[in-house]
């Protein structure tokens, strides 16, 4: 497989970790080489805390970066951004993707994560997804809250057409946004817990603002990780850590990560 090296401090959206050769999956085949070699795959790491250290990673190449209008359904390949899946679903007049205009990330990573504001998610119009060359209709994966409990590669995905792009639901999303923090983040570092926010459990065991080095929980956003400068990854565990301890001590919720680390 042919690699290329991926410096994590401007890459990632957290702009945390370091220069790591990550190895280039161009085709079904090599998705499956990757699979069986166990390596990790990276989108476009805005949910993703990497480890300097990390080895035997793997990412989509260009060949996967497409939409195509097939009939019934659109087809989108995994490296495909968010902003333009927007775009093409706005300027088409569908519906469905409404929130995904300030929700970074690939096409893989979005449906990996099954990836959402409120109760709008990227599984609402999905129809199947190819996974290592193979495809499979949605039902066959559980696709929960920030989980789509998909364990092979993503190399593309199709959507039904839902005629009509909601404006009104695209401003509501919009103005959800308006108060996220401006610094270098990875979106909410913890899932919501059922029932709970992360974001009150943070801010009552007052850990919003709380700064380890230049890691910090946002001052506007307690469940924000934020990079104030040079953060280093040993911070942001060491915040991580500390921030389920004292909400487990506080009020017997273990807080589940939503930012996936990779070491
Ligand atoms: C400012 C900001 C705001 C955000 N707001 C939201 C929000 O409102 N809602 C929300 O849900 N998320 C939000 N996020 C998180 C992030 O945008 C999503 O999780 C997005 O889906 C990540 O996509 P990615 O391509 O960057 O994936 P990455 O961060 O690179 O990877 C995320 C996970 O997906 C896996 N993955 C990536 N590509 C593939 C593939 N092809 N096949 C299989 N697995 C793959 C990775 O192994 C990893 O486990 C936000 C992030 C930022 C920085």
């Amino acid at each position: 497989m042919q690699t290329k090296i991926i410096d994590f401090s401007t890459y990632s959206s957290l702009k945390i970790g370091a220069p790591i050769e990550v190895n280039l999956i161009q085709t079904p085949q090599d998705s499956k080489l990757a699979l069986s070699q166990h390596m990790q795959v990276i989108g476009k790491a805005n949910n993703l805390l990497v480890s300097p250290k990390a080895t035997n990673l793997a990412l989509l190449d260009k060949t996967f970066s497409y939409i195509t209008d097939c009939g019934e359904y659109i087809e989108i390949g995994g490296a495909y951004p968010s902003g333009r899946i927007f775009s093409y679903f706005k300027s088409h007049n569908l519906g469905g993707l409404e929130f995904l205009q300030a929700l970074p990330g690939s096409l893989g990573g979005l449906v990996k994560m099954n990836a959402g504001m409120k109760q709008y998610e990227i599984k609402s119009i999905l129809h199947s997804i190819n996974v290592n060359g193979e495809w499979h209709d949605v039902s066959t994966f559980p696709m929960n809250y920030r989980d789509s409990g998909i364990t092979g590669i993503i190399l593309a995905a199709r959507f039904y057409k839902k005629i009509g792009f909601d404006t009104a639901l695209h401003t509501q999303c919009n103005a959800l946004r308006k108060h996220h923090p401006k610094e270098p983040s990875c979106g909410s570092c913890f899932k919501n817990p059922k029932g709970d926010y992360a974001g009150r459990l943070l801010e009552s065991a007052e850990l919003k603002g709380y700064r380890i080095n230049d890691i910090a929980f946002s001052e506007q956003h307690a469940n924000f990780l934020v990079n104030k400068g040079k953060a280093s990854f040993e911070d942001a565990i060491s915040l991580i850590e500390l921030a389920k301890k004292r909400v487990f001590e506080q009020s017997g919720i273990q807080l589940e990560c939503e930012v996936q680390i990779l070491h």
